[in-house]
């Protein structure tokens, strides 16, 4: 397994490796590894001919109040679960060396950026398409492989790639979840052993609206209110919102039909969750 640090090393592994066949695969990420991560590169090694896997804390994508100083970095348990999965080439750059100090330019999403995320981490975003670009250009990947756990930066860098001609063919991965239902995260750990037993709320709560959905349920303001009586009753969490939305616009929806996605997101002490379910209704 290759390790690159640098722009100038990426880019000349690049113009030297040409994976025609099978494609290049690539999986962005902040490091920390769980199974979830885990799962990307198992879906990229098992249909791709070369996996370049990214490790990068992305300061862009952090708020002035986030984790971004604390956010973990184990880099030798990471490194050796790559070398584990049989990953090709890990990208592994400073902050320095990938933004130099004169760095200004931004890509932004508009509309799907606005909304749940978005409203209430306001530079989140944009930080992440930017990074996801700039990744892009130098990996120049055939196909990429994201999380559903984190469905609206999904939708939004799929936007993205439409609307830039980027070019890659985006994969999609199911959640990987504790026994209890809690998304696997690499901010679980700052949980506290009460937070933790009671964080499967956020999931059992979508889950309670997606079954309500498909029992025949049709007012969201009702699904909504379900979620929420849910939560409130079997936790301390504080809910920044649960919604029931359009699959692909995220629009916020008044009558649940077609392809939906339950999203939520709530606060467990200082831990923020976030979460999905998708479902469908036709009737
Ligand atoms: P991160 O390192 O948090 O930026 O995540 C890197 C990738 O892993 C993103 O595409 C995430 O959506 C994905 N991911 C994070 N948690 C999970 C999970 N529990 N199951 C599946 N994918 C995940």
């Amino acid at each position: 397994m290759k390790i690159i640090r640098t722009v100038r090393g990426l880019r000349l592994w690049r113009k030297r490796h040409s994976s025609e066949r099978l494609g290049l695969g690539f999986v962005p990420t902040m490091g920390a590894f769980h199974i979830g991560h885990q799962s990307l590169m198992q879906r990229a090694r098992r249909s791709c001919e070369t996996v370049v896997v990214s490790i990068f804390v992305n300061p862009l994508q952090f708020g002035p109040t986030e984790d971004l100083g604390e956010y973990p970095r184990p880099r030798q348990t990471d490194l050796a679960l790559c070398r584990k999965e049989g990953v090709d080439v890990v990208f592994l750059p400073s902050r320095k060396e990938f933004y130099p100090p004169d760095f200004q330019s931004s890509v932004t999403v508009s509309r799907l950026g606005q909304h749940w995320e978005g409203a209430h981490r306001r530079t989140h975003f944009q930080g992440v398409t930017t990074v996801v670009t700039k990744l892009f250009n130098l990996v120049r990947p055939h196909r990429v492989y994201f999380g559903q756990k984190d469905y609206q930066q999904f939708c939004i860098i799929k936007q993205m790639v439409r609307d830039l001609h980027q070019g890659v063919d985006m994969v999609m991965c199911p959640t990987i979840r504790e026994s209890d239902g809690l998304a696997l995260s690499s901010r679980n750990g700052y949980l506290s052993s009460l937070a933790r037993r009671t964080a499967p709320v956020l999931y059992h709560a979508l889950h309670l609206g997606a079954s309500s959905i498909r029992d025949g349920e049709k007012s969201s303001a009702s699904v909504e209110a379900l979620m929420q009586s849910y939560v409130q009753k079997a936790s301390k969490a504080k809910i920044d919102y649960l919604a029931v939305c359009h699959a692909e616009t995220l629009e916020p929806l008044q009558r649940a039909q077609g392809r939906m996605v339950l999203l939520g997101a709530v606060r467990l002490g200082k831990v923020r969750l976030i979460d999905n379910v998708l479902v469908k209704n036709q009737k």
